[in-house]
């Protein structure tokens, strides 16, 4: 077997691994026929969109009647567009479009099995939001955040029902991407992360259980990656050659690529920016990523991205201004800086028990990040490396490894049994 071929058949068991969770096999899901969608942005469409394709009925709930109808359109827009392609047919797409009700009022969710909140990203918002949907949902109906990092204990705090609360984490597009996390808090009962599981099944996803810390699983190691991605940039390495790394890895784009495009602005003001990080600089300059035609890099009519001269310079100025100096990068050097952290949280992660398992991180981000499916997941490719080797090579960076990650090197490797995947679970 190459080594390509054994990590795809170790991916292919740890997603079935994933949807196991230890205490629950006994236990029902709650049914789930009407679901509620709060806010009809970017991700309230896509979740949206997954739901009405595999059958719920929907109501789409925002405050703002303008994005109530944009919400509306781009459903309807892609359900059509499913349906002249042949990817749904004409009998499902008419079930699908009949199956969407809007509103712009919280009360019209009296009726729904289970509540998706997919509205900004403060926990103000989301708290008031959870209190009226405390309000208005029935007893017993399920009420999910599909927040990127806040605490779901502190969001679910504010109802008289913390069990019935738990994370359903889409990834954006949310009606393509196949992640799910799903984020238990130490109150959410069993038969609600079962009822997350089913939806998540039907909807074809894949879905992993992940444990209430910030960022779950994928986000907290996006943020490890990005804060050593950016400490590269101080050191005079460029956007570009850091990308190119990254893809030359696997990735289908690299960090700069993706910040660009999901754009440098989120949560970034000219009001309150204080220019204290390289993002901010570059938003302060009017380069807000590819939307704006500049950001890490350039970018013409053709949306392709070009080495930015400007950016460069933001960059270095930046960088003096903390007192860096550029320094020499090997290659191999900057692969090991951009994946080898990343272990090492991982290895944290599962201390903490927030992630159940290491294949799970690695379901996590093959399945939410693009990790290169043909190296098994960080966790996977770390023990290819060997994760006693993963200690000097950190340390080789200037990184203390964790003692989680020293624990977890000790430790032997998890042997996955492929026949498992083929018999039904306990
Ligand atoms: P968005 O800004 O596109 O949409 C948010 C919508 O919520 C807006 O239409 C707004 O009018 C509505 N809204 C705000 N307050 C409301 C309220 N009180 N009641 C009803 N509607 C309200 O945001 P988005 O990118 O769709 O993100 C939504 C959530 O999903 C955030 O928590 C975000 O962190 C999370 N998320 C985003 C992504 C992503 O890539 N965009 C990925 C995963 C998770």
């Amino acid at each position: 077997m190459t080594d390509a071929i054994a990590a795809e058949h170790y991916i292919g068991w740890a997603e079935a691994e994933a949807e196991r969770y230890p205490g629950i096999e006994d236990v029902a899901p709650r049914p789930v026929r009407a679901i509620g969608v709060v806010g009809g942005g970017t991700m309230g469409v896509g979740i949206a969109i997954a739901l009405l394709s595999s059958g719920y009925s929907v109501t789409i709930v925002d405050r703002n009647p303008a994005a109530v109808g944009r919400a509306v359109d781009g459903i309807e827009r892609t359900i059509g567009d499913n349906a002249a392609s042949g990817r749904i047919g004409p009998d499902a797409a008419a079930k699908a479009s009949a199956a969407l009700r809007f509103s712009t009022d919280i009360a019209a969710l009296g009726h729904v099995d289970l509540a998706i909140e997919a509205a900004f990203e403060t926990m103000a918002v989301k708290q008031a939001i959870f209190r009226e949907l405390d309000r208005v949902l029935r007893p017993g109906a399920v009420l999910a955040s599909n927040t990127s990092y806040l605490d779901i204990a502190a969001i679910a705090a504010v109802t008289d029902r913390p069990a019935d609360v738990l994370g359903l984490h889409f990834f954006s597009p949310a009606h393509i991407m196949k992640l799910i996390e799903i984020v238990r808090t130490p109150a959410t009962a069993m038969d609600v992360i079962a009822t997350g599981l089913a939806v998540a099944r039907r909807l074809g996803k894949r879905p992993v259980v992940a444990g209430n810390a910030y960022g779950f699983i994928g986000n907290r190691m996006l943020a490890v990656r990005r804060q050593e991605a950016e400490g590269l940039l101080l050191d005079g390495v460029s956007p570009e050659r850091i990308d190119l790394i990254v893809e030359g890895f696997g990735f289908r784009m690299g960090p700069f690529r993706i910040g660009d495009l999901a754009g440098l602005d989120l949560g970034w003001s000219a009001e309150t920016s204080t220019g204290s990080t390289i993002r901010e600089r570059l938003c302060d300059a009017g380069r807000r990523g590819e939307k704006t035609r500049a950001g890490f890099y350039d970018y013409g009519d053709d949306r392709r991205p070009r080495p930015s001269a400007e950016a460069l310079e933001i960059i270095a100025g930046f960088a003096r201004d903390r007192g860096h100096q550029p320094r020499a990068w090997t290659d191999e050097a900057i692969l090991d800086r951009m994946l080898l952290p990343m272990i090492d949280e991982g290895a944290q992660l599962l201390a903490e028990g927030v992630a159940q398992r290491e294949s799970d991180i690695d379901v996590v981000w093959i399945n939410g990040y693009g990790w290169p499916r043909r190296t098994g997941g960080p966790m996977y490719h770390g023990r290819e490396i060997g994760l006693a080797d993963i200690e000097g090579k950190l340390a080789a960076l200037g990184r203390t490894p964790s003692p989680a990650l020293q624990t977890l090197a000790r430790s032997d490797r998890p042997a996955p049994n492929p026949t498992s995947v083929q018999e039904p679970s306990a």
